[in-house]
């Protein structure tokens, strides 16, 4: 299991780290809040352990970046002692558990355990099927009888966009305002290249899935 610490007490940070190894998990850190977005965007930690104040960004900001980037990995906030509003905004930010520092490490290991546990139950849970396909958006793989492969996150949400849809019209203007969200740049030939990738993709995977075309309307699934 792969974890990334964003904590700016550095003896702190490298203590835990040790603690952490010795149980056999891989840890990164990051010692600012920017650093510690950075890292988590990349979307490929099984737990994140953040702590709230830190420079640069603090950890509640890194947070809800993670989130409205659709990075879903489990957080663990590190809050100050007896702060029930760091909490509450914690929660309500998209965080998974908290811990008010200090804590005992055995207290974080059986946090971790848990939060593990819950990570692989909701893979399991929100596996999509259509026709030939099964798509994991936690994982981002995509299967296709024996062939599987991962997904951008980007080709990921649209084809779980179509898949939701199932036999349904989704509209190019609904498609940017769900991905790219109301205030962006993107612009239909966004959706068109992306619709392009995924076409490639199933191709490759040998499916029987198809994206159709419905000329001025949007697109849809075909199995
Ligand atoms: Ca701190």
């Amino acid at each position: 299991m792969r974890i990334l610490m964003v904590e700016d007490e550095m003896h702190m940070a490298e203590a835990i780290e040790q603690v952490l190894k010795k149980n056999h998990y891989s840890v990164d850190l990051a010692f600012n809040g920017e650093d510690g977005l950075d890292c988590g965007l990349a979307g490929i930690y099984d737990i994140i352990i953040l702590d709230i104040m830190l420079p640069k960004m603090n950890g509640i900001t890194v947070l809800k970046e993670l989130r409205k980037n659709g990075i879903a990995t489990p957080v663990i906030l590190l809050t100050a002692k007896g702060d029930t509003s760091d909490k509450v905004i914690g929660l309500d930010s998209g965080a998974d558990d908290y811990l008010p520092k200090p804590f005992p490490t055995e207290e974080l290991l059986a946090r971790l355990r848990a939060l593990g546990r819950r990570k692989s139950e909701i893979i399991y849970d929100n596996v999509l099927k259509y026709g030939d396909i099964e798509l994991n958006p936690h994982t981002l793989y995509i299967c296709c009888r024996k062939n599987s492969f991962k997904l951008t996150l980007k080709e990921c949400q649209l084809l779980e966009l179509l898949i939701l849809r199932q036999n349904g019209i989704i509209s190019k203007d609904s498609i940017i305002e769900k991905i790219w969200g109301y205030d962006t740049n993107a612009e239909d030939n966004h959706v068109e290249v992306y619709i392009s990738f995924l076409r490639k993709k199933l191709a490759s995977l040998k499916s029987c899935v198809s994206i159709q075309t419905i000329r001025g309307v949007g697109y849809c699934l075909k199995s």
